[in-house]
């Protein structure tokens, strides 16, 4: 259920501001300590992200407020969000161009592969230099070789013109050698060289380094041929040089592109004291790990909070039944698309014990292929409705721990249930598809929502629509309850 009122003032300030596109800062966690961070205007360490229901509710809502729908991902270091893939897939299924923007460290070809599985479309790499020393007194962390290979790798991935080299560039001077090498690497690597500036460089400043950017790379490589376009709402050149190498000059900390990003109702009508060290004008709508909605950096009156927009339920709708096989093809026509896979280890220390009058749960999560574990609580409210407290463990030797201090505290272990699970999502429901161990096949439909008609419903006409049986319906039992009565 949507709060017309908060959703609508994010609506109108997207339209008076005309906010080109959506970023979404997915965690506010990093790797690296770069020195001129802004991390996008949020707070340090403020929020780990939110859930794929927000972010489900969140792709549906505003993709038909950017034409197109784009999104790009970042943080912090977007890597490090432990649900990125299925976030990809989220927008991705709404239709939008999905981008993502990292410093490049955990980028392993794996995660590459895992990335364009995903549907994401292109990828910047920030970066500020390729000389070893210089790249770790920057990003203050010594990774370097690292992150050169995973460049390397990145040519068998995504093509050009997918990934960008964002070369950061602070008040440092610009050294030829480095120019030269970025070239080798943009015309071996097909990368587009794209450079960026730290936001203390000025209008003047920036012409000024631009100038003599391409004074270096026309003395070197000869003249260009140069397309100019505004993307964005930013004035961008492209110049290709004869050797293959291409680069990128966005202008937007220019006097001019200043012009462009603040012509609109809302920014000429801004009266923030602090207009004047508004550099970015309304550059993107961002929301932030913690759950606000930022359309511009400087102002704090326009923000929304997601949880004014989507008040949060903990409550899942679900009901179970037992099947043969997986209907996927059908799963596949209804819209549903595959979000993840996981083989999960669960071992329970509390199974159907009453508590305060509800049916509980308690387990420690292995999931082996992402390599995520967690300590969940559950309580059993009505035959659809469970309601559930989780918190993520580091590793499996926390799942020991904490397994140790449940025996101490007189809960042992029950039973435990090992299944394969592939999940499917179709706005808010998900379809949830496991193999368990000496049980068999089981479809699962999941509503985050509330115990009001219509989220019956929905799940209902699902299930007609799926041609499950009312017989096969597992009622009043989780898999550990079928496990203990096998
Ligand atoms: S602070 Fe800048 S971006 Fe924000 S409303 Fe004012 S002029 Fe526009």
């Amino acid at each position: 259920m949507i709060n017309k009122i908060y959703f609508d003032r994010l609506i109108n300030t997207i339209h008076d501001m005309e906010l080109p596109y959506l970023r979404v800062c997915l965690t506010s966690f990093c790797n690296a300590y770069c020195y001129i961070c802004h991390n996008e205007g949020q707070e340090k360490a403020s929020s780990g992200g939110l859930s794929l229901h927000e972010y489900d509710e969140v792709a549906k809502l505003l993709a038909p407020h950017f034409h197109p729908p784009r999104v790009v991902l970042t943080g912090g270091e977007p890597l490090l969000f432990h649900d990125l893939y299925e976030v990809i897939k989220i927008f991705k299924s709404y239709k939008y161009t999905v981008g993502l923007v990292t410093n490049g460290i955990l980028l392993d070809e794996h995660t590459q592969k895992k990335l364009l599985e995903s549907g994401l479309d292109t990828i910047n790499i920030s970066l500020n230099s390729l000389d070893r020393e210089k790249h770790q007194n920057f990003y203050g962390i010594d990774e370097f070789i690292i992150l050169k290979k995973n460049l390397e790798v990145l040519d068998k991935h995504f093509m050009y013109p997918q990934k960008k080299i964002n070369w950061v560039i602070s008040d440092n001077p610009v050294f030829d050698d480095e120019i030269q090498k970025l070239c080798v690497l943009s015309q071996k690597y097909k990368f587009v060289i794209s450079l960026m500036f730290d936001v203390n460089i000025d209008s003047e400043k920036t012409n000024s380094l631009f100038n003599r950017i391409k004074k270096i790379l026309y003395n070197n490589y000869g003249e260009p041929s140069i397309e100019k376009h505004i993307k964005y709402k930013r004035y961008i050149e492209h110049l290709k040089f004869n050797n293959g190498s291409i680069w990128e000059f966005d202008y937007l900390q220019t006097e001019q592109n200043k012009h462009l990003l603040k012509n609109n109702v809302f920014c000429r009508n801004c009266h923030s004291e602090n207009k004047e060290i508004c550099y970015e004008g309304a550059y993107a709508l961002r929301l932030f790990a913690n759950g606000i909605f930022k359309p511009c950096l400087i102002r704090k009156d326009n923000e929304v909070k997601i949880s004014d927009i989507f008040p949060k339920s903990n409550i899942e709708l679900e009901v179970k039944y037992k099947v043969l096989d997986f209907p996927t093809k059908l799963i596949e026509s209804l819209g549903f698309v595959e979000l993840k896979r996981s083989h999960q280890v669960d071992k329970y220390h509390i199974v159907n014990k009453i508590l305060n009058g509800k049916r509980t749960y308690m387990r420690l999560r292995n999931d082996v292929i992402n390599n995520k574990m967690s300590f969940d609580f559950h309580q059993v409210i009505s035959d659809i409705a469970i309601e559930e407290t989780e918190i993520a463990l580091n590793d499996s030797d926390d799942i020991d721990i904490m397994g140790t201090i449940l025996e101490k505290l007189n809960y042992p272990f029950v039973c435990e249930v090992d299944k394969y699970r592939m999940v499917y999502r179709n706005g808010d429901i998900e379809l949830v598809l496991d193999t368990v161990k000496n049980l068999g096949k089981f479809i699962e439909i999941e509503l985050t929502g509330d115990e009001e008609h219509e989220s019956h419903e929905n799940l209902f006409q699902l299930v007609t629509k799926l041609s499950l049986n009312e017989k096969d319906r597992i009622i009043k039992k989780g898999y550990p309850d079928m496990i203990l009565s096998e």
